[in-house]
């Protein structure tokens, strides 16, 4: 069903419940989990459908003709979805030389790969400007500096701070130049030659609030205007990340989110080129992950359950407060349940008080739709656990 959007609505600094859930989402199917088990378990799994990713990509493509997507390797960095979305168009951002490699061995050509992490090595920088990347980021003017010191005609573009209001992950702090750093950046950019072309931003990871976008775009098309003064050739907005997806909160259909991002960048002449940079919003529908339970036990009167696999193994995001939809095929009244995962750390706790069936017990499966992203991109070996194994189809 979809509900109208009064302009008052959007103009709302924080999200209106009006703005949530008005398209539907699409996940893989569950057969195809019950269809990977036919074929016996050994350890925890990514099943992933290339379709949703394709479905994602032509679907972002489609409410944002203006905005070229970049994925964000790092939400999964699998080859077959990397594949996928060459398949579809997309582009690519990276931060690190060997998720350019990746790319590079792909096929794609190193001038349309977005450089996107503002605090990279000497020897980062060397190896990227050796294969050919032109586009790096910055948010202070030691990295202006150290970018045009190893190569003097570099594309930059500048990561600004915006609010992170409504995200889940809320980045603010760690990247971006703050109001009173980017008037030296600029400056210092003009005084020595250097090609700072651009404005990014990051509204922080599963943003719920479109309006972040509007304040990030108000705030590049601002600094536009200074670059222009400076004498500067600004000509990218590169809108970042932060898209959200289903889980257990509802969120703003992408429908909407570019319904307000479109109307900002209207403005903008034809000759500024416009970039997003989504990572989990391409790839997390497309895949459930599956794990097991390997234990039961009370303590202290509280039910614990151990999964074959925690934060090291797959669902880090869990310890991070994100609430995932967990199921199983048990059926029993809901109880509260403290979950954690194999490994003998105390910090792999994953969530306290999950409402789940009170006969859970060893050896039952644990389902989690939603997880193509941010998973097995962050597991490790720690205390011996195997890596999740990546099934796509
Ligand atoms: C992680 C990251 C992204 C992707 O963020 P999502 O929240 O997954 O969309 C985009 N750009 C940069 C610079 C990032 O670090």
């Amino acid at each position: 069903m979809i509900i109208p959007i009064s302009s008052a609505a959007l103009r709302e600094n924080t999200p209106s419940e009006a703005l949530f859930d008005t398209h539907s989402e699409v996940s893989l199917d569950f057969k195809h989990v019950q269809k990977q088990l036919s074929n016996g378990y050994k350890k925890p799994f990514l099943l992933i459908d290339s379709n949703i990713i394709r479905l994602k990509t032509r679907r972002f493509k489609a409410t944002m003709p203006r905005v070229h997507p970049h994925y964000a390797v790092k939400a999964n960095p699998d080859r077959r979805v990397l594949q996928t979305l060459i398949e579809e168009e997309a582009s690519f951002e990276i931060a690190s030389i060997n998720e350019l490699d990746l790319l590079l061995e792909l096929g794609i050509p190193a001038s349309e790969v977005f450089y996107s992490n503002p605090i990279k090595s000497r020897a980062y920088l060397e190896y990227a400007v050796s294969k050919g990347v032109e586009w790096y980021v910055l948010d202070s003017v030691e990295e202006l500096r150290k970018i045009v010191s190893v190569k003097v005609d570099a594309k930059m573009y500048l990561r600004i701070d915006t609010p992170n209001i409504g995200s889940d992950w809320p980045l603010a702090g760690k990247f971006g130049a703050h109001l009173a750093d980017i008037n030296e950046i600029i400056t210092e950019a003009a005084a020595l030659n250097a090609d700072l072309a651009g404005v990014t931003f990051h509204v922080g990871s599963q943003c719920r609030n479109p309006q972040n976008w509007r304040v990030g775009i108000e705030r590049a098309i601002d600094i536009f205007s200074e670059m222009l003064t400076a004498g500067l050739n600004p000509r990218l907005l590169n809108i970042g990340g932060g898209f959200p997806v289903r889980y257990i909160k509802p969120i703003p259909a992408i429908e909407i989110i570019a319904n307000v991002i479109n109307k900002a960048i209207a403005k903008l002449p034809d000759h500024i080129r416009i970039i997003a940079e989504p990572g989990r919003y391409l790839v997390s529908d497309s895949a459930y992950f599956v794990c097991r339970v390997v234990g039961t036990a009370t303590r202290n009167g509280k039910r614990w359950m151990y999964w074959d696999a925690g934060m090291f193994g797959g669902v880090i995001e869990m310890t991070e407060g994100l609430h995932y939809e967990i199921l199983t095929d048990r059926t029993g009244n809901n109880i509260s349940w403290t979950i954690a995962g194999p490994t003998c750390d105390s910090v792999d706790t994953l969530m306290q008080d999950a409402l789940l069936p009170h006969n859970i017990q060893e050896g039952d499966f644990i389902y989690i739709p939603n997880a193509g992203a941010y998973t097995t991109a962050y597991a490790c070996n720690f205390n011996g656990f195997p890596l999740p194994d990546v099934f796509v189809i």
